[in-house]
């Protein structure tokens, strides 16, 4: 196990298997165009075997595949099923917006997946086309139906809530997750690199979102845990449990184990880093587990990273990053290096 200057081990490990998205959310990808990564230039699942192998030998023992859309990649069942038989592998999950789930579940648990997260921002269809701009609600929700009927358990509806779009829906998620069944998350909107509309005056903040919730269902008490997961779990007076990421206004960064590979192979110690680690360039040139090992223990072991803390820290907050930059650069976008 390594520990980065605060103390932090390295233990989660987010992959993203594409950059490709079959959604455009206005809080991700709102632009009409996006530079996409070289197809040449993405990971085989050789190689992305070969990194989780060095990277489970420095204390990695949770896996999510992401993306852009994980379930664009081709074939994903293979890759999952190489990472299922790692055993030092305790947690292996997929966060997808769920439009393939109806065809993909069963695959997916079959390959020995672990957890399914679904994102769902409402559950409205014709809120759900303007804000993802595309019309596939009903795909969405087929696809969490067949996730509990593929029998996946501790499933997770991830929902960003902005201000003025979809911050009346917080009950009819929870009673909609009830159904699934599904914990709901609540994510404040945050501006990382992508939410080039973002603006401070559209985020719900937790404690915004406790008041209406409370209003609502009456006394809620927080979950009491220890566990390095994002999400402040809560429980409702009938027993319903849910969860708020508070990364913009409450960031965990103190707490923060995770990391960010990219579909090219870009390893980011950090949501909002500016800079990611080359790790495809050595793996292809031939380095070894040990080579490949000094390397990442190097990044890990000098990073000091609390980027939503430095954000939570400017006055006059706006977009991280405008879109010419992001062009220039789409590994700094969210879709690239992985939600
Ligand atoms: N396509 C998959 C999905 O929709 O879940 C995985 C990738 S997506 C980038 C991962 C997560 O990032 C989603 O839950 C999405 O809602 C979240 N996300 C993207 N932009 C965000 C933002 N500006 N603020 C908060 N969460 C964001």
């Amino acid at each position: 196990m390594i520990r980065d200057t605060q103390g932090r081990f390295l233990r989660n490990l987010r992959i993203s298997v594409t950059d490709r998205c079959n959604l455009r959310c206005a809080y991700c990808m709102p632009e009409e165009e996006y530079v996409w990564l070289p197809r040449q230039e993405i990971l085989h699942f050789e190689e992305i075997e070969r990194l989780v192998d060095v990277f489970i030998e420095l204390g990695v023992d949770k896996v999510r595949l992401t993306g852009g859309e994980p379930l664009l990649r081709r074939d994903l069942p293979p890759l999952i099923r190489l990472l299922a038989a790692k055993k030092a592998i305790r947690d292996l999950a997929i966060t997808s917006n769920g439009i393939l789930l109806g065809d993909e579940a069963p695959a997916l648990k079959a390959a020995g997946l672990h957890r399914v997260t679904v994102s769902l921002d409402t559950m409205r269809p014709e809120r759900f086309a303007q804000l993802t701009r595309r019309d596939t609600h009903a795909q969405v929700l087929e696809g969490l139906a067949a996730v509990a009927r593929a029998g996946f358990t501790d499933t997770k509806i991830d929902t960003v809530v902005m201000r003025g779009v979809n911050d009346d829906e917080l009950a009819d998620l929870i009673e909609y997750g009830r159904s699934v069944p599904a914990e709901v998350r609540f994510i404040e909107y945050m501006d990382v690199g992508g939410a080039t509309r973002w603006s401070m005056d559209k985020v719900v903040s937790r404690q915004e979102m406790l008041e209406r919730l409370t209003n609502r269902y009456g006394a809620i008490e927080p979950v009491v845990e220890t566990s390095t997961a994002p999400a402040d779990r809560y429980r409702l007076p009938d027993g319903t449990v849910f969860g708020i990421i508070a990364s913009t206004t409450a960031p965990f960064c103190a707490d923060c184990d995770r990391s960010r590979l990219t579909a090219d192979g870009l390893w980011y110690l950090c949501l909002y880093a500016q800079k990611g680690i080359d790790l495809r360039g050595p793996l292809r040139a031939g380095a070894s587990a040990e080579a490949l090992k000094a390397l990442i223990t190097g990044g890990w072991e000098v990073r000091r990273d609390r980027g939503a803390e430095d954000r939570l820290a400017q006055r006059d907050r706006s977009p991280l990053l405008q879109v010419e930059r992001l062009k220039r650069d789409p590994h700094l976008e969210m879709h690239t290096r992985g939600g």
